[in-house]
């Protein structure tokens, strides 16, 4: 037996450039750090080793080694997200050919491919689909017992030459929510370089700015056309039909606790309902608490001015903003594409108001929508510039081109959407990273061209759009 039970490996995606490798996609699914610590707590040990940080501390870093070291019983691989279809399976093989450790997959990504998985890579000995905290538990006591797995939920794995998903299944509730710890951070291996590299896209790019994301609850109950988290595949993936939250009173001691990690700004991206009561509570146990924090918070949906108010007073304001993704200046293709709609002109009001709160605002928008066309697609240039041009407390909008999520609306109804997919399988998904990490071209980028553009545009008009911006706060000497 070596040092540790179960060992967390974080894939990231490598990328390799003229300039040599790149590390993309720093943060990892909050779940993990969530299950390493269940388990630490049924009596397993654990830890975590982000294997992307490991590269950028020593280029010299090899992940068989960090493996031999730990001598784990079970390796558990986050594939939530579909960025690290490649290096998920990569670090599996590398598991593979150098200890005797089972390899189970688990995330959204893994759970949707899990029957193409296990069938085309041996290296993959299960896979969870679905909510893995129960089935996690379950799965190490079996292995460290030397029990059958076939009463393990929600697990998928190769029997001989066929592959078998157990009937016995597991849908986390509120209450099992509110059972998990998602901030026990000292569980990562360098976790004080990854909360300073967790916000890699932060345009403001602070030097001294540590962040954690906070877990709030899970799924959405509407449909963005683009959305691989949306509530269909919620749905399809989990069994979820409804979000479910964590209490107020534990994600408030998520807070505390990176308050006392040193952390200074939270992450907080969980917004289905435009009530907000939820987070009306949880504000005042923050101000109650004393918890001194500010946060990032992406709004779903517009909110009104007491929300603003009630963020002002409880945040500390230094890293405060709130973040919205309005995805484009057509109200007619926000219409056909975002599950939460508002017009441009709501919009201009809402970040009007913040202007008078005096809140900063990050916007993003996006190229490849849905019935978008090079026209309409002017009406996106146009609000961009009239944003970043009237509201001095804007801090940051982009645009970038959308890439293909499996489980999506727009995947698992193309034609409904204007869709003519590339992806339509794991191995296609796969296939692109590995092009990325090897350097090579592949024959496709963002999986999919919509009917009215091809994927060449689509990269062109969000590039046009970058462009703009950077002109005008060039001109008026902002970056
Ligand atoms: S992008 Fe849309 S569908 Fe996805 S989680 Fe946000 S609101 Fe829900």
């Amino acid at each position: 037996m070596g040092d540790v039970d179960v060992l967390f490996l974080h894939p990231s995606t490598h990328v390799l450039t003229p300039e040599g490798e790149v590390v993309r996609y720093v943060a990892m699914p909050m779940g993990t750090f969530a299950l390493a610590d269940l388990l630490e707590r049924n009596g397993y040990s654990t830890r975590i080793v982000h294997t992307g940080l490991k590269r950028m501390l020593d280029p010299n870093c090899r992940v068989e080694n960090l493996v031999k070291t730990f001598e784990p019983t079970l390796v558990g691989i986050d594939l939530h997200w579909y960025c690290h279809s490649y290096d998920a399976i990569k670090l599996a093989d590398c598991v593979k050919r150098c200890t005797n450790a089972k390899v189970v997959l688990g995330g959204m990504t893994a759970s949707f491919f899990a029957e193409e998985i296990l069938s085309s890579f041996d290296c993959v000995d299960y896979v969870i689909v679905g909510d893995a905290e129960l089935p996690m538990v379950e799965l190490t006591k079996a292995l460290m017992s030397n029990r059958e797995v076939s009463d393990v939920p929600n697990l998928a794995y190769r029997k001989g030459s066929t592959i078998k998903r157990n009937r016995r299944a597991y849908l986390a509730s509120d209450e099992d929510l509110d059972k998990l710890t998602c901030s026990n951070l000292r569980l990562l291996e360098d976790w004080d370089l990854y909360v300073r590299l967790i916000h890699e896209n932060d345009v403001l790019s602070p030097k001294l700015k540590t962040q954690g994301w906070l877990m709030i609850g899970r799924g959405c109950f509407t449909n963005c056309s683009y959305c691989g988290g949306a509530n269909l595949a919620h749905r399809k993936i989990f069994g979820r039909k409804q979000p479910i939250f964590r209490s107020p009173e534990k994600v408030g001691e998520d807070l505390k606790a990176f308050e006392e990690l040193g952390i200074s700004c939270a992450y907080m991206d969980f917004d289905p309902y435009a009530d907000r009561r939820f987070y009306y509570k949880l504000f005042e146990l923050v101000r109650k608490e004393r918890i001194d924090i500010s946060s990032q918070f992406l709004v779903w949906s517009l909110t009104d001015r007491n929300f603003v108010h009630d963020l002002k007073r409880t945040f500390n304001p230094l890293y405060t903003t709130l973040t919205i993704s309005p995805e484009t200046g057509s109200d007619f293709v926000r219409l056909q594409n975002r599950g939460l709609y508002y017009d441009n002109q709501s919009l201009l009001r809402w970040l009007e108001m913040l202007e008078e709160e005096n809140v900063p605002a990050e916007l993003y928008f996006a190229s490849g929508l849905s019935g978008e066309t090079v026209e309409e697609f002017k009406k996106t240039m146009k609000l961009g510039e009239k944003i970043i041009r009237t509201y001095r407390n804007v801090v940051a909008a982009s645009c970038n081109p959308l890439f293909l999520e499996p489980c999506s609306p727009r995947f698992l109804m193309p034609k409904k959407y204007g869709i003519r997919l590339k992806f339509k399988r794991f191995s296609d998904f796969y296939e692109t990273y590995r092009c990325f990490a090897e350097g090579a071209v592949p024959s496709s980028r963002l999986g999919y061209d919509t009917e009215h553009l091809d994927e060449s545009q689509i990269i062109e008009l969000s590039g046009k759009f970058n462009d703009m911006v950077n002109s005008i706060l060039e001109g008026e000497n902002l970056v």
